[in-house]
């Protein structure tokens, strides 16, 4: 439908999972899609296959981050969308037993890193407005057991949405949020096959009970849900939306 047709978009962590089908789709609806992904092989191949720019970055870095929207700037002349994706799901673990060093990287990457994004992204958004998306989590919205840590990093996601979003607006620049419920990426698959495993039960039976039966649609959500809603919200229909927050978790 070209919704975004002739729109410059930066997405970080969009290699994999939930960011790399919102590349393909707003790719297939007219943008130039820099793919800003830590896995540097595999934001390239991305990048080559929706004819967009594949860069290596760990938004931890500010320099690094920097350098993104100068080789954004450099290469298309414009910035339109942010979408801060890049996060990590840590294991479960309770309170007391988290290391420091394991709370620093969940709230280095999920957090800090949004904020050297935004940061860095702001001079270029200004100059036409645009839209950033945050990608915060059904735990931003609900405290979840052994995952303080992830779920302090995602509520936070939702404050810096409200707050930039105050801040952006008189720019023309709208900042909203999507808190999805559980996404079946390959990182998720994964997660399950270790976790079932600890538990000694099968991944189906595991999946089930923790995530399908709870969930009114009874089932989990897909990357390319996720995706779809991102589309609406960096587009002309959500052009009076801004400070937003949307849970997309099958019911939950
Ligand atoms: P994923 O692991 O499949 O993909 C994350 C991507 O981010 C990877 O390509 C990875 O290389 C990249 N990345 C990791 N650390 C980085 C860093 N320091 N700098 C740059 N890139 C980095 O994860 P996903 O499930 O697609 O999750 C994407 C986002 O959605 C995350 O913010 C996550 O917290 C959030 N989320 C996911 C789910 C879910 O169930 N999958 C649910 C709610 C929220």
């Amino acid at each position: 439908m070209n919704l975004l047709a002739g729109k410059i978009v930066v997405v970080t962590g969009g290699a994999a999972g939930i960011g790399a089908a919102i590349c393909r789709l707003f790719a297939g609806e007219g943008a130039k899609v820099v793919v800003a992904d830590i896995d540097a092989t595999l934001a390239k191949s991305l990048a080559e296959e929706i004819s967009g720019l594949g860069i290596a970055v760990d938004v931890r870095d500010e320099e690094a981050v920097r350098a993104v929207f100068s080789e954004c700037e450099s290469a298309y002349g414009r910035l339109d969308i942010l979408v801060n994706n890049a996060g990590i799901v840590p294991p479960q673990v309770n309170i007391w037993e988290i290391d420091l060093a394991d709370w620093q990287v969940v709230l280095d990457i999920n957090l800090r890193g949004a904020f050297l994004c935004t940061k860095h992204a702001m001079p270029l958004l200004k100059v036409h407005g645009g839209s950033i998306l945050n990608m915060s989590s059904r735990m931003g919205l609900h405290g979840a057991p052994m995952q303080s840590h992830y779920s302090a990093s995602k509520f936070a996601m939702r404050g810096l949405t409200e707050s930039v979003a105050r801040e952006a607006g008189p720019f023309g620049i709208r900042v909203n949020s999507i808190c999805p419920g559980t996404v079946e990426t390959e990182r998720f698959r994964e997660r399950i096959a270790g976790r079932a495993k600890a538990a000694g039960i099968t991944e189906a039976k595991l999946i089930a009970e923790s995530f399908t039966d709870p969930a009114a649609l009874r089932r989990v959500v897909q990357p390319e849900e996720i995706a779809a809603t991102a589309l609406f919200l960096v587009s002309d229909a959500a052009a009076a939306i801004t400070g937003e927050h949307i849970r997309i978790d099958a019911g939950r």
